[in-house]
């Protein structure tokens, strides 16, 4: 009895650390804090952050357009990786899929809880056609039962070190982001119960963090607390496909989710209102404390607007649109390759160039790459290494097979051979003048001087081809100056009318 009142109580006192600490705070989601985080560490993702933020709404208002893709459903390949230390850390595969089912449900509006979505929200309330399915592929292209299962010495994981998504580090390292939502579940101690990236995070950070405790609804989730029905889950792959809180995370009636039909809302929602909630001026009916982005316990959630789904699927047509060609859940193959040496597809003639043969879906058995103006023409290597001897622009093609299912990629003009000097045409000229890049010089800047030694057009060269614009030059004689990698370079030039 004694032993049964001791557990009792240090089940009561975890429950009130792991969710009594952060009902200050609300849920304790730790999204916006790793955001900041992450921000600080590497400048450049404010940056990365702000261009996905662009380019979902020229992709909702492009969506707005095609009716067609409003009404396509994407089914995005989930990746479970549980990484435990004691025996209830590590939990069942049961617990797992009852958090896919959550999300499933939740994101497809079919959750058994819309019925208390309130009779003046509902209009708004959305079928976000945004599914989840068991990865069944690895990317090593083995079978997977879509779950990794991890030991770990690590008492807990947080966000700030994010050792959860290393196996340097105790945890496990993110399958490639392209082609799986990956999501880790730990102990995450007693101040988050869950985080998650945004889009534009770097890939070996790009996914969905989750408390143990969390995971699933009941019968499989037993955990005490206020969030234990697989709303963190749904509530972080909503972070993860670019959503804010819904009260647009500061504390003034200023800031905003930047979602057009969510009400404008002060602040977080603690535990479970009873009716309506105004702040903000936004009577008559409130605060939308039941939507997935707000704070109220799993009990009380129970929508995505419209505006948020919007929004999820313009991240899915744009920075996270690659998910639309994953075969996690199929299987099906898909070819990749790349020039691996020299790290650039263009060449001088008598170059050799070492291919890297890559893919997705189930391992292939065989490998068939044509190489046009190559030698050899032909290979069956993964990687094989091809020499290039006449100058031009050559595709490449690789198919891969396997029991299942072959795939060719195709690349036109992917290896470019250029002649041994910069060429320079045409020469007299009378519109453009094209001046094309040779493989072992790179020109820097071009500059055109009239007989006078003025300079009339000056220019930084960035690309392989500079096209110069002679057009409103008058007829004559003029001096074309290439500064390059092998100097200062001189020609005349003469342009006609
Ligand atoms: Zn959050």
């Amino acid at each position: 009895m004694r032993i049964y009142t001791l557990f009792l109580l240090s089940l009561l006192a975890f429950t009130r650390l792991a969710y009594g600490q952060t009902a200050e705070q609300g849920r304790g989601c730790s999204t916006d804090a790793y955001m900041e985080y992450l921000k600080r560490q590497d400048p450049s993702f404010e940056e990365r952050s702000l261009k996905t933020q662009q380019a979902a709404q020229v992709a909702m208002r492009h969506r707005s357009l095609g009716q067609a893709l409003q009404q396509a459903t994407i089914t995005i390949p989930v990746v479970f990786h549980v990484v435990y230390r004691a025996g209830a850390e590590n939990i069942s595969n049961a617990q797992v899929l009852s958090q896919l089912a959550v999300l499933n449900d939740d994101f497809r509006r079919l959750n058994a809880d819309t019925v208390n979505t309130p009779e003046h929200f509902r209009p708004f309330a959305a079928d976000t056609r945004i599914e989840f399915c068991l990865a069944i592929v690895d990317p090593n292209g083995e079978p997977t039962s879509g779950i990794t299962r991890t030991q770990t010495s690590k008492e807990s994981f947080s966000y700030f070190s994010d050792h959860i998504k290393s196996s340097a580090n105790g945890g496990v390292d993110a399958w490639d982001p392209t082609q799986y939502l990956n999501i880790w579940i730990g102990n995450l101690g007693i101040s988050s119960i869950g985080y998650a990236s945004t889009p534009g995070v770097n890939p070996e950070r790009d996914g969905v963090v989750l408390h143990f405790r969390t995971v699933g609804a009941a019968p499989f989730n037993n955990s005490l607390g206020d969030y234990n029905m697989g709303r963190t889950g749904t509530h972080e792959v909503g972070h993860w496909l670019g959503l804010k809180h819904i009260w647009g995370n500061g504390l003034t009636c200023n800031d905003s989710d930047g979602i057009d039909d969510t009400p404008n809302q002060q602040t977080q929602t603690q535990g479970c209102p009873s009716g309506i909630e105004i702040s903000c001026d936004n009577g008559p009916y409130g605060n939308m404390w039941q939507n997935y982005m707000d704070y109220a316990d799993d009990a009380c959630m129970n929508l995505f607007t419209q505006g948020q789904a919007s929004y999820m699927q313009g991240i899915l047509l744009s920075a996270r649109s690659y998910l639309y060609n994953s075969t996690g859940c199929t299987g099906e193959l898909r070819s990749r390759f790349q020039v691996a040496q020299p790290q650039d597809t263009l060449l001088a003639p008598g170059d050799q160039v070492q291919f890297q043969g890559s893919f997705a879906g189930f391992k292939p058995t065989s490998w068939l790459w044509y190489f046009e103006g190559g030698i050899p023409a032909t290979s069956t290597e993964q990687n094989p290494t091809v020499k290039y001897d006449r100058p031009g622009k050559y595709r490449v093609t690789l198919t891969t097979s396997n029991a299942n299912s072959s795939h060719t990629l195709e690349k036109e003009k992917y290896i470019y051979v250029t002649s041994d000097n910069v060429r320079v045409y045409p020469n007299p000229a009378s519109g453009f003048i094209t001046i094309e890049q040779a493989a072992k010089q790179q020109v820097q800047h071009v500059e055109l001087l009239n007989r006078y030694g003025q300079v009339v057009l000056s220019e930084q060269v960035q690309d392989r081809v500079v096209r110069l614009d002679v057009r409103g030059l008058p007829a004559g004689m003029y001096i074309l100056r290439l500064a390059s990698t092998n100097g200062t370079a001189v020609q005349k030039i003469s342009i006609v009318k």
